[in-house]
């Protein structure tokens, strides 16, 4: 591989770092090193270094904030490209467009202060914009996908713009986490608003995250998506004793709910524990391995699979594994 790195673009090659850890770099603070590491400090680095990675056939990855992420205790044996490009640009009729490598709060915080109003439920996600945008993050009610109306992207060596559409947003779903695009930047249409209501708004949601999520420790938020009732596991809905009616209404049972049942809160392997505070977050106590929190997966997975019979999808991302 080195010898391919030697043919990248000289510029871009002399900031290309080896064997970096990348514990810092996720919410976690589990991960091994990164065999080439380099930062785009904005979005000509990150299209020339991805596009380079690509032509040469490097083995790459985008990483943002890194808080949707479980890096291998291996690390990652290819070049991590990390994504710093964090522009965001106002423009007219309510419209705001943000580089992927922004970071949502700085998104919402900056909406928020221009008088816009649309994006405070995303108050308190940490990562950047690009990572929202592939997992459709959302809380609240809200959605990344509820106000966007275009998608700057690199598919294979083209840049171009995609459509709400386009990009399927689907619960916790993109069409980028199918595919290999490259996000760009966001482009979202918002309103006018009152500045004091939504400072207010997300002043409640951040007093409400602290009082439901364990935000003293390292984690990854939650683990699993929550399961959606649809025709094809109503049968095992159906069987579930104690099932809160709101989670019928919503069409939603929280992953969080369905670990609970199981009594496994609060179980540990080594450092990683399944949090007393929100059955569905794992968090690092300290020492945590990559190994001992993807153990702990397992135990919940096999467990709500043998007691109700359902498969809890993980929302967390995998690297190196
Ligand atoms: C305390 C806490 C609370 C959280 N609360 C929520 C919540 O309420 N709702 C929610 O949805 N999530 C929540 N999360 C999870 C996480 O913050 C979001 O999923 C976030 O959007 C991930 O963004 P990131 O920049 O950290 O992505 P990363 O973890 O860096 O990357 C995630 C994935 O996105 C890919 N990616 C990143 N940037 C790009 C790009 N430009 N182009 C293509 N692919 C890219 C990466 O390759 C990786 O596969 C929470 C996490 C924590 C730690």
């Amino acid at each position: 591989m080195l010898q391919l790195i030697k043919q990248f673009d000289a510029q871009l090659a002399k900031k290309i770092q080896t064997d970096v850890s990348l514990t810092p770099y996720t919410t976690f603070k589990i991960g091994g090193p990164a065999k080439y590491f380099f930062i785009a400090q904005n979005n000509e680095d990150l299209v020339r270094a991805v596009s380079y990675t690509r032509k040469l056939k490097i083995p790459h990855y985008i990483l943002a904030g890194g808080s949707n992420l479980l890096i291998s205790d291996n690390g990652y044996d290819g070049l991590i490209i990390l994504n710093q490009a964090n522009e965001i640009i106002f423009k007219d009729n309510n419209r705001v467009v943000a580089d992927a490598g922004a970071k949502l709060f700085d998104l919402v915080n900056q909406t928020v202060e221009h008088g816009l109003t649309g994006l405070e439920w995303a108050a308190g996600i940490p990562g950047s914009v690009g990572g929202a945008i592939r997992g459709n993050a959302g809380a609240y009610r809200g959605e990344m996908a509820d106000n966007i109306i275009g998608v700057e992207i690199m598919r294979g060596s083209k840049q171009f713009i995609l459509s709400k559409e386009q990009c399927e947003f689907d619960y916790r779903d993109s069409i980028f986490k199918h595919n290999n695009d490259l996000i760009i930047s966001g482009e979202w249409q918002l309103e006018s608003g009152d500045k004091l209501k939504s400072q207010e708004k997300i002043k409640e949601i951040l007093e409400k995250r602290k009082n439901n999520q364990p935000l003293e420790y390292p984690s990854a938020g939650c683990i699993f998506k929550n399961i959606e009732i649809n025709s094809a596991n109503l049968d095992k809905i159906d069987n579930l004793k104690n099932l809160p009616a709101e989670y019928l209404q919503y069409k939603k049972i929280p992953a969080a709910w369905l670990i609970e049942q199981t009594g496994l809160k609060g179980e540990k392997i080594g450092d990683a524990q399944i949090s007393e505070k929100h059955a569905n977050f794992i968090i690092n106590l300290g020492q945590a391995t990559a190994e001992q929190v993807k153990e702990l997966i397992d135990l919940v997975k096999n467990q709500v699979k043998q007691k109700f019979d359902l498969h809890l999808e993980e929302e967390v991302q995998y690297l190196g594994f």
